[in-house]
């Protein structure tokens, strides 16, 4: 079964590790590329970065993104010159974006370097940014707009969210390899990622709506929030300020339109009724992915429906 994913960071690389771990032939998974940014002349691409660490099994297991094992003696010494430091690179993480950088500027596209550091990693599946032009994600506070990475690293996701923009998305189709996954699909999977930070850039894309509408798989997502919260970041908050309720009815809400089947966590089947009246079937599972057993059964549901 050829199988896509869509993906954020860490719950997009979680559920993403578990399909790799039972379905590693056929498994394509793409990956938002709104949090993507510039910092010290480098090209950042921090969900592209946690996916690739995740499935090659580098990534740092506690924060669930970094490398693990890593070090942060160039963001020292960056302070020490008083250097900008409010974005912490780690020494092994930097490499990836040198890499990264080095091969844009010789005039590679985002998704060629994605699949020359997949490659790299040896892994076997397709990783593919969303697109290979900048899409970079806006939002509105009550102080006004601002960059994805101000609001969430700088401001550590505190204030509330009152609108989210996709810069240029309407401009910019969705890459080739991207479109082909798609319509050759016979799974779609969308990750347990943030709606509006990580599925919504995807969806905005230019013709994505007529390709979705296109694709034959079923298409089956699996939910972010587990009861009242996320299990981490700032979607509770968002679902709240953007006017949803703050459960997995909230996500189906906002998802309708895109899945068939929403999978979500056993301790929220009394939402089954409201979700179905927006069309969406339910399974309900453990939906917490803690260790790898978990992110593989989970997988195995996602595949199963
Ligand atoms: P980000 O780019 O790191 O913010 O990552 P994503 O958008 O992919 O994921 C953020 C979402 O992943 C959050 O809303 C979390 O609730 C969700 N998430 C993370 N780990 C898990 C998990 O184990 N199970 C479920 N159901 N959701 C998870
Ligand atoms: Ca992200």
């Amino acid at each position: 079964m050829k199988v896509a994913v869509l993906a954020g960071g860490v719950g997009g690389a979680r559920l993403s590790h578990g399909l790799y771990r039972i379905h590693p032939r056929d498994l394509t998974v793409i990956v938002n590329t709104g949090d993507d940014f510039q910092l010290h002349g480098l090209s950042i691409s921090p969900d592209l970065d946690t996916v690739l660490y995740t499935l090659a099994e580098w990534a740092d297991s506690v924060q669930g993104w970094g490398l693990s094992g890593d070090t942060r003696r160039c963001a020292e010494q960056l302070a020490r010159l008083g250097g900008e430091t409010w974005f912490q690179l780690g020494d092994l993480d930097l490499a990836t974006h040198l890499y990264r950088t080095q091969r844009l500027g010789q005039g590679a596209t985002l998704t060629k370097v994605t699949e020359e550091l997949a490659r790299s990693a040896g892994l076997q599946l397709r990783l593919l940014p969303m697109c290979d032009a900048p899409v970079p994600t806006k939002l509105r506070l009550a102080s006004g707009w601002v960059d994805f990475q101000d609001y969430f690293v700088r401001r550590q996701h505190a204030d509330p969210v009152l609108e989210c923009r996709y810069q240029g998305a309407d401009q910019t189709p969705p890459g080739p390899e991207v479109v082909k996954a798609l319509t050759e699909a016979e799974r779609i999977v969308l990750a347990p990622s943030n709606p509006f930070l990580s599925l919504q850039p995807i969806f905005s894309l230019q013709g994505f709506a007529e390709l979705w509408a296109g694709c034959r798989a079923r298409k089956v997502a699996v939910s972010p929030m587990i009861g009242e919260a996320a299990v981490k970041g700032p979607l509770a908050s968002l679902l709240a300020s953007l006017g949803q309720p703050v459960n997995s009815l909230g996500v189906a809400r906002l998802l309708k339109d895109w899945i068939d089947v929403l999978i979500l966590d056993e301790g929220d089947a009394h939402l089954i009724p409201e979700i179905e009246k927006c069309g969406v079937r339910t399974v309900c599972t453990l939906t917490l992915m803690k260790t790898d057993s978990d992110r593989e059964r989970l997988a195995r549901v996602a595949l199963d429906v």
